[in-house]
């Protein structure tokens, strides 16, 4: 390893550590020699120096990934299961570190943070277990043949992260990969790359054969695109926002290779008038708060039954108005997104939004030197304005009222995305009615709860292909049909 502390370096920096490369089972330096910092939104200070790569250190990795994947692809179903378990086990018995630096980058509540690593550990342990139920099918075409299916793996997949959950993201797109015999070349975000490069080194430590995982650092123009145009990965993953990920389509489709994406959402939280009213109010809070409404699959779009409204808001804005910065949520993680989300505040004052509760960051206070936003209500919302409408990723949460079912499904179904929704009701038929009739990946309904277990992603404008799920292993390999002859061909002449 070569993950050392910078001792030598000057201003804001010093003392600072610095992470390189993980490719091939070892630390790497960047080719180019540079380093890039990344910041703690909790005080702005410097938290780590991250290896700021290029297509030179895309290219160190592929040669490592494409060496090691013939190796890896041959191994038993069974041999990579004990790994992928063997990798859950490390990252359970290593949480204080991985929480750690998750936490210097992301200001991420420490319940939140182990949470998140948890689940880490959980998607290793998960598909460990899936990989042995992964099987292909015979076809029956008469006596004279026998013919079956094979999944393989492609190769070397590419899996590009985002900084709100950035190893639980990037988790999810490794752990069925890896299961599926591809290795692996991840490209965290620039703004949070340590847990993920510790991560690595826990994987390695643990066993995986060097080159089936490595991780390239840099920004997404200079580290992220070259790993997409690079010949040798032949799928992506990619998780972020809507712009980048039309990007990236774009030269996959050039490519001719496949892609999952798995990009925002401004997911509508339905509350019929018959609602526990509580409990829906202690669901709208939560999403507000959980890590500060920075989820693509946050429910932040409140559309109550008009009767409901002033009640259910009333609950919400006094849940949310006795949460502390620090305390109760965590910061806006980088700096171009939370100017973003104040930018939303302006906008939603010149149309005439009411603010029932926040509409502005912190100005005194610890919190002040840190990127904390204060949880926000907004009323009086129509559906054409720019808050309804944009996804905020902030702890934002903005109200439209209905008037009848119908018109719930319809101001539900009034986006461009489709990632996620959830249903308040004291009538189940009714709720499962909603269920079917909203165009998202995952509708809970009453509070249900989705897990390593339940397939994930976007309709419209959310993305395709899926995550999560036994089935998502499947994502990650290619049909292959075998056909045997048994009997004696009949020439033709
Ligand atoms: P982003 O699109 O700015 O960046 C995501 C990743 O793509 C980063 O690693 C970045 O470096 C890289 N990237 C940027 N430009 C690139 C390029 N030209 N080529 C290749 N890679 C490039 O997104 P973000 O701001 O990091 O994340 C926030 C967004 O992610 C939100 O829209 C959120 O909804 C979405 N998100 C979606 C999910 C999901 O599962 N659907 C989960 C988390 C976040």
């Amino acid at each position: 390893m070569t993950n050392e502390t910078l001792d030598a370096v000057g201003g804001a920096s010093r003392g600072a550590e610095r992470f390189d490369h993980w490719i091939d089972g070892w630390g790497a330096a960047p080719v180019g020699g540079a380093y890039r910092p990344t910041t703690s939104p909790v005080d702005r200070s410097v938290s780590f120096e991250i290896a700021d790569g290029d297509g030179r250190d895309v290219d160190a990795a592929a040669v490592a990934a494409s060496s090691a994947r013939h190796a890896w692809a041959a191994t038993s179903t069974a041999e990579r299961s004990d790994l992928l378990r063997a990798v859950g086990t490390a990252v359970r018995e290593n949480l204080d570190g991985l929480v750690e630096a998750e936490i210097a980058e992301t200001g991420k509540l420490v319940a939140h943070a182990r949470a998140e690593m948890l689940s880490c550990a959980d998607y290793f342990e998960y598909y460990a277990a899936v990989v042995r139920t992964m099987h292909g099918e015979t076809i029956d075409q008469g006596p004279g043949q026998h013919t079956y299916t094979r999944h393989e793996p492609f190769g070397v997949v590419g899996i590009i992260a985002p900084w709100n959950g950035p190893l639980n993201q990037a988790s999810r797109g490794i752990a069925p990969a890896l299961a599926a015999g591809n290795t692996v070349i991840v490209k965290p975000s620039e703004f949070t790359s340590a847990a993920t490069l510790r991560f690595a080194r826990l994987a390695s430590a643990a066993g995986l054969p060097h080159g089936v995982l490595n991780v390239v650092t840099g920004t997404g123009p200079a580290a992220g695109a070259a790993l997409v145009r690079h010949d040798a990965v032949r799928k992506v993953t990619f998780t972020g926002s809507v712009p980048t990920g039309q990007v990236i389509a774009g030269i996959a489709a050039e490519r001719v290779i496949p892609l999952t994406l798995e990009l925002g959402g401004k997911s509508p939280l339905v509350v019929f008038g018959d609602a526990d009213l509580d409990r829906a109010a202690l669901a709208a809070a939560t999403t507000t708060l959980m890590n500060s409404g920075q989820v693509c699959s946050a429910t932040t779009r409140l559309i109550v039954e008009r009767s409901a409204q002033d009640a259910l808001l009333g609950r919400v804005s006094a849940i949310l108005e006795q949460k502390q910065p620090g305390v109760d949520f965590g910061p806006i993680i980088t700096e171009p997104q939370f100017e973003k989300v104040l930018g939303f505040f302006e906008s939603a004052a010149e149309a005439g939004a009411t603010a029932l509760t926040g509409g502005a960051c912190y100005r005194q206070g610890a919190a002040a030197s840190g990127r904390y936003i204060a949880p926000t209500v907004y009323k009086d919302v129509t559906p054409d304005m720019r808050i309804a409408r944009e996804e905020i990723f902030g702890p934002v949460l903005v109200s439209l009222p209905f008037d009848g079912f119908d018109e719930a499904i319809t101001l539900a179904n009034d986006t461009e995305y489709g990632l996620a929704a959830a249903v308040w009701t004291g009538d189940v038929a009714r709720g499962l009615r909603a269920a079917h009739l909203i165009e998202a990946g995952q509708v809970a309904v009453n509070g249900g709860v989705m897990t390593q277990e339940t397939p994930f992603g976007g309709y419209k404008r959310s993305g395709y292909g899926r995550e999560k799920g036994a089935a998502a292993v499947y994502e990650y390999t290619q049909v292959k049909t075998v056909s045997l002859g048994l009997a004696p061909q009949e020439l033709v002449s």
